[in-house]
């Protein structure tokens, strides 16, 4: 793929008011307009230009909103106070009661209980399939079916999304593909593989410094239209907007992204390959092994690796949990949800950031009791990270207990 996402970040130019060279921060939650006529314009989404309110848009978020649509190539986007305030409307705004969603079954815990256990209150059934099987989900499309739905790469099994397969599925039976890009943005450009619309939360590596939640919804002009439409737009109507100061913040921090993410992606391959030849049962799209590595390749935009996330599996939670405690004191990362910090992040699935997934379903999909996901952080020195962490996995008996190893 030749898809330049940085270079369209850096191509865009915009001042302050008074030639700053960040735009300003719009401060206001309302507009003022010259003429009444301009402000019925701008209700009936006639005003190209005018603001009305800020939980429609604001010029801050309209900025952050326009270097994000940048980043995915799509016509526009739309920007959310959270991730979920980005996913939560997409899906309500493409489903009717009584409508189908076929949906990966690893996804965002948040984004799994939204589809099993809340839009059902709307009648709107979703089946959860294994997104690698092309068949399987072909197979799980009804006549009330409406959206496709996955994550590139997913959380928290790292399994990988073959997004021109699933478009080629989407359009054969007129759904709309959904893709959520957190895991792995400038690596991979849904929207130019054929995705419909495209998700991410800001609060990961976007935003990459854990100060904020934050999300993105990026399309076509009509959709995000649709999205913002003051009398049945699920974006303008559910009300999850996004802060002016808080867009002007996460837009200065997207301009160090293309730099975060090669860094990210170079010390967790680093770290994938020690770990593998260690033996540990590692999985990261970058290896050999991982068994869509291949198409991750097809879909990549090289310079960006394959991203900062890892997982290894040790077998059982009281290891796992021996080992994260003994990291964070030796100052190798936290034991924390999220991703996408200049720290190493930690944690154990199982029992945390997918918890809302039933344990026989757990199971099922590979999701086990030692699983540590890491989140692999900007380290300069990889090595000497390595190094570390290997003594303490050596002070556990890890490396040498045969039955973690493959
Ligand atoms: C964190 C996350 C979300 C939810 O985003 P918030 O900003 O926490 O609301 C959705 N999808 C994925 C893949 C995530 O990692």
């Amino acid at each position: 793929m030749s898809f330049k996402p940085a270079n369209h970040i850096q191509d865009l130019q915009y001042f302050g008011e008074f030639g700053g060279v960040n735009p300003s921060i719009s401060d206001s939650s309302t507009y003022t307009f010259l003429s009444a006529k301009t402000m019925f314009d701008t209700f009936e989404g006639n005003a190209d230009g005018c603001y009305l309110y800020s939980r429609h848009s604001s010029p801050s978020n309209l900025y952050l909103g326009e270097a994000l649509a940048a980043m995915e190539g799509t016509e526009t986007a739309n920007v959310s106070a959270s991730g979920m305030g980005a996913i939560t409307p997409v899906i309500l705004q493409l489903c009717d009661a009584g409508d189908h969603i076929v949906s990966s079954r690893t996804i965002y815990g948040g984004t799994y209980a939204f589809l099993k256990n809340f839009t059902t209150k709307f009648n709107i059934e979703t089946s959860f399939v294994d997104i690698t099987n092309l068949e399987r989900v072909e197979a799980a499309i009804t006549k009330n079916t409406k959206v496709l739905y996955c994550e590139s790469v997913s959380n928290p099994l790292l399994e990988v999304a073959d997004i021109q397969g699933l478009n080629a599925i989407a359009k054969r039976h007129n759904l709309k593909l959904v893709v959520d890009n957190t895991f792995s943005p400038l690596s991979i450009s849904p929207a130019k593989l054929g995705a419909d619309v495209v998700i991410h939360s800001l609060t990961k590596f976007i935003n990459g410094s854990s100060d904020t939640v934050g999300g993105v919804v990026c399309g076509t002009q009509e959709f995000i239209d649709q999205l913002r439409n003051v009398n049945d737009g699920a974006c303008m109507l559910l009300g999850s907007t996004m802060d002016s100061l808080r867009s002007a913040s996460v837009l200065k921090n997207l301009r160090t992204l293309h730099i975060r993410m090669q860094q990210h992606s170079f010390n967790a391959q680093y770290l994938a390959e020690k770990f593998e030849e260690d033996g540990l049962k590692t999985v990261y799209p970058g290896l050999a092994s991982h068994p869509s590595h291949e198409i991750f390749k097809s879909m990549m935009n090289e310079k960006y690796g394959f991203g900062g996330m890892l997982t290894i599996d040790i077998g059982s939670l009281d290891k796992a949990n021996a080992l994260m405690e003994m990291m964070q004191d030796q100052n190798l990362g936290y034991l924390a949800v999220s991703l996408g910090f200049y720290k190493t992040l930690f944690s154990a699935p199982g029992s945390s950031t997918s918890s809302e997934i039933p344990e026989d379903e757990q199971k099922a999909m590979g999701l086990s009791d030692g699983l540590i996901r890491f989140s692999i952080g900007l380290d300069a020195d990889i090595e000497r990270t390595y190094q570390m962490m290997r003594r303490c996995m050596e002070d556990l008996n890890i490396l040498n207990n045969a039955s973690v190893l493959v």
